[in-house]
């Protein structure tokens, strides 16, 4: 394997799938599995399917095209709002996506009819997090006017918590989601056929059983990627954190003082970085940096060994503490946060190698499929 790189075990993901699936099954509930931290990786989209998620769900159209292109065959949700410069696009490469904007409704209705089909929607709601969706008190009023667009199919209403600003979902803002719902139902000939109420913010709600009995969809990327609910990003029983492992290799390994020479001005990030004077450490140099990921959301697996920063190419490590294992191209191992998970399968200086089957805890590398 080069370095810098990304290990993907799909077994890993595929068994974390699972563990949601069945959880949320166990409460009515469907899944999407949400792709989009890893650009719609075909592999992991498809370890995902194999857990049992009924559908697929990415942000971008282009991971959704990116997806659909290596034949991995399911229901294609786009989670980001479409804009009106791609509805095209967007009805040939998505069987459902979320809106919120009645001009974008119109378009896809319009495109969708040219193409001679019918594109499915889900209206989204804010219920307070501040990012996508329409207010509540417009909600009736969208419905209303989107129900007049002959290309579009109103398949359900969601809700989208913890994002933006961090709002829980709760008893509350769930039954508002229902109560809203229902009244919609009221006022017109509509069955909505999916109230998709969470994200992996919402696991801890369903596990205590105060999901409202109509929440019948949610869509789930974090706890299946990462093994973790997001309120406070505890990890969820019976899943994998690990599915994802950094490594990059030491490129310079030497000892220097802990604490800079000279004058001090601005570093490459205009920062006036502070170090404490310990005398003189090991020093290793990674060649991965600020442009492959977000250096405060990585740990190395190797508790010995301390992050010190770093810049757009190299980061710093004091190895003082592991000084009689490491080595001058030794690879070192990082655990990785969401942020860190993303910046990481965006960068295309990052390999990535995904491995299935038992092989991978024992790193036999005839089990790696490159992509
Ligand atoms: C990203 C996203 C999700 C998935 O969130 P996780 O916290 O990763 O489970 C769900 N819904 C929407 C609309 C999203 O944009």
């Amino acid at each position: 394997m080069t370095s810098p790189c990304l290990s993907i075990d799909l077994d890993k993901i595929e068994h974390n799938a699972r563990t949601i699936v069945a959880l949320c099954a166990a409460h009515g509930i469907a899944v999407a599995g949400v792709t989009k931290a890893t650009c719609g990786n075909p592999e992991v989209a498809r370890a995902m399917l194999r857990g049992g998620v009924k559908a697929i769900a990415d942000s971008r159209l282009q991971n959704i095209q990116r997806m659909r292109n290596a034949s991995v065959e399911t229901l294609f949700m786009l989670l980001r709002l479409p804009a009106l410069s791609n509805v095209d696009e967007v009805i040939d490469s998505a069987d459902l996506s979320l809106n919120s904007e009645l001009a974008t409704l119109e378009e896809l209705s319009a495109a969708a009819l040219q193409r001679g089909r019918i594109h499915d929607v889900m209206l989204m709601l804010d219920l307070g997090d501040l990012r996508e969706g329409v207010w509540p008190d417009r909600l009736i009023t969208l419905v209303k006017q989107a129900e007049q667009l002959a290309g579009i199919r109103i398949k359900g209403l969601g809700t989208n918590l913890a994002c933006f600003s961090g709002v829980m979902p709760n008893r509350d803002n769930m039954n508002y989601l229902v109560d809203l719902a229902a009244e919609i139902e009221q006022i017109h000939p509509l069955r909505l056929q999916w109230l998709s109420g969470i994200n992996s913010s919402g696991l801890n709600l369903l596990a205590a059983g105060k999901m409202p009995k109509r929440i019948n969809h949610a869509r789930i990327g974090e706890a299946i990627l990462l093994g973790r609910e997001t309120t406070q990003r505890n990890t969820w029983p019976n899943t994998y954190q690990d599915a994802f492992v950094l490594q990059a290799e030491v490129i310079e390994l030497q000892k220097k003082p802990s604490v800079f020479l000279g004058n001090h001005c601005e570093d490459a990030f205009g920062k006036h970085p502070v170090f404490e004077d310990r005398g003189d450490i090991l020093r290793a140099l990674l060649n991965i940096g600020r442009q492959d990921i977000d250096i405060e959301a990585i740990t190395p697996l190797d508790s010995h060994l301390t992050i010190l920063g770093a810049s757009s190419d190299y980061i710093a490590i004091d190895a003082s503490a592991a000084a009689a294992s490491i080595s001058l191209g030794q690879t070192i191992s990082f655990s990785l946060n969401y942020s860190a998970l993303l910046a990481a399968m965006t960068s295309e200086y990052v390999k990535k190698y995904a491995f299935q089957g038992s092989l991978f805890d024992q790193g036999i590398l005839h089990a790696v499929r490159r992509f």
